[in-house]
């Protein structure tokens, strides 16, 4: 991404501090649609609210840091996926974006599926009234505990990983008298990340079965011929915060290339292809995501000019997005706690959470927007760094942004898009207490995940 310079600068420097900034907003106050959730606004006095309640009661009744999910527009997201895809096709959503017992039931009545990655989320998804055939089994190491466990459940799918899992699923479910559904995980030699992917030689990876060499043939080979197994379709997942399309059009022309040698081979034509998530969203207003119905245009009309290429019948598509539901649909409030002005450096503003409750931004060198949101300002912008209370100098909430520079401890300043990956990646670092998440809509807010305490804690320290 291209960044400019702030071209003002900090007051007091010769040289720019580095960073990726751009120049400051015109409008400090304004809140971008794109990168907050549907129902956010100001209120008449400026305060930032979401389905209809502002931050500063919102902080009174749930404490900060917490996350606050706008249940709406979570709804709307969920809805404009399955919509797009139609009833020829399959969305499950990722559940490690961010999964509760709300959530699973949301998704349930907005038709969607779920996918699952151990034995936690299983139990979550099943907990949350999910049925089971419409649950996906994911992960490169799923024990036999879980294995077993989702079979006995009856899933709709166990995704296979490796040919150790392939014969370990087949022996569990042969074992119970079942024959489980399952598909194999390929890896088509593409990695894609946000604006642009790279088609490699080598799946240097530890997910999936590479297809180049014919390892990927030679796993459909043994999984056809075990009868614990029905092979449903080929699996592929190509990255993540992915805005161009291009990487899913060559992981599909490698897909379907298998299909009909499966077809050509076995006189067998898998019905499902899963094309897998990772499609972006907008983190800063610099990100410009594409909406559920281009992308369910684009992965459908890729897939069905493939298959007439091949001579194949199209399989039913599946698709898998994560972070596109949940994550533009929260943001987490904080109160402003020290402030250390950087003479030509920056603005240091800790917060009362950090890297324990938003890992992103130390892992992954993530961006994020922040604002003002207990009240509005005309004060000058500022640069400021939003870190933690952690004992880590990695510990960054927001690297670069811009705040008023009358900001003072006791103010509420609010991170958007931190729905996905944020809660669900969350940790006790220094003993943290991790923060509740809350459902707000239609002027009623219901916690879903309680916040942590020190009972919580001390709980599983068995002294
Ligand atoms: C992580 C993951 C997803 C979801 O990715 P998002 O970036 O959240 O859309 C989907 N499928 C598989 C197999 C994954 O590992």
């Amino acid at each position: 991404m291209s960044r400019s310079a702030h071209p003002a600068g900090p007051r007091h420097a010769d040289v720019l501090p580095e960073g990726h900034y751009s120049a400051p907003p015109a409008d400090l106050n304004a809140l971008d649609p794109k990168v907050w959730a549907q129902t956010v606004t100001r209120d008449a006095h400026g305060v930032v609210t979401v389905g209809g309640i502002d931050v500063k009661t919102l902080a009174e009744w749930f404490g900060t840091p917490a996350y606050f999910i706008d249940e709406a527009d979570f709804r709307a997201r969920a809805r404009a996926w399955r919509t797009a895809f139609g009833p020829d096709a399959d969305v499950f959503y990722a559940g490690k974006a961010f999964l509760s017992r709300a959530v699973v039931r949301w998704l349930h009545e907005e038709g969607l599926n779920l996918d699952v990655c151990s034995g936690g989320e299983l139990a979550t998804a099943l907990a949350g009234g999910m049925p089971a055939d419409r649950i996906a089994f994911h992960g490169n190491n799923k024990s036999v505990e879980e294995i077993t466990k989702a079979v006995e459940a009856g899933v709709g799918r166990i995704v296979l990983d490796s040919f150790q899992e392939i014969v370990r699923v087949a022996h569990i479910a042969s074992s119970m008298g079942k024959r489980q559904r399952v598909q194999i995980r390929v890896t088509v030699g593409v990695e894609a990340h946000t604006h642009e992917f790279i088609a490699t030689a080598h799946e240097d990876q530890k997910f999936g079965i590479p297809l180049a060499d014919g390892q990927a043939a030679e796993a459909v080979r043994r999984a056809l011929q075990l009868d614990g197994l029905e092979l449903i379709g080929i699996h592929s997942h190509i990255g993540s915060q992915i805005f161009d399309m291009s990487g899913f059009e060559v992981a599909a022309h490698r897909v379907v290339g298998l299909l009909k040698d499966i077809r050509d081979e076995h006189g067998v034509e898998l019905p499902e292809i899963d094309l897998g998530g990772g499609l972006g969203i907008a983190y800063t207003s610099d990100d410009d995501p594409r909406e559920p119905h281009e992308i369910a245009k684009a992965l459908t009309e890729i897939v069905s000019r493939e298959c007439e290429g091949a001579r194949l019948r199209t399989p039913r598509i599946s698709v898998e997005p994560g972070r596109a539901i949940v994550g533009p649909t929260a943001f987490t409030l904080y109160e402003v706690g020290t402030i250390k002005p950087l003479q030509g450096l920056r603005t240091y503003v800790s917060v009362d959470g950090g890297m324990s409750d938003n890992i992103r931004t130390a892992l992954y060198d993530a961006e994020y927007s922040v604002a003002l949101a207990s009240r509005t300002s005309d004060a000058e912008p500022m640069l400021v760094r939003i870190v933690g209370k952690h004992c880590e100098s990695g510990d960054i909430v927001v690297r670069d942004a811009f705040l008023p520079a009358d900001l003072a401890p006791g103010d509420l300043i609010a991170v958007p898009a931190t729905g996905a990956y944020c809660r669900s990646m969350a940790s006790n670092y220094n003993h943290a207490l991790r923060p509740p998440v809350v459902a707000v809509g239609d002027g009623d807010a219901r916690v879903i995940v309680r916040r942590e305490t020190e009972e919580d804690l001390l709980r599983l320290d068995v002294g």
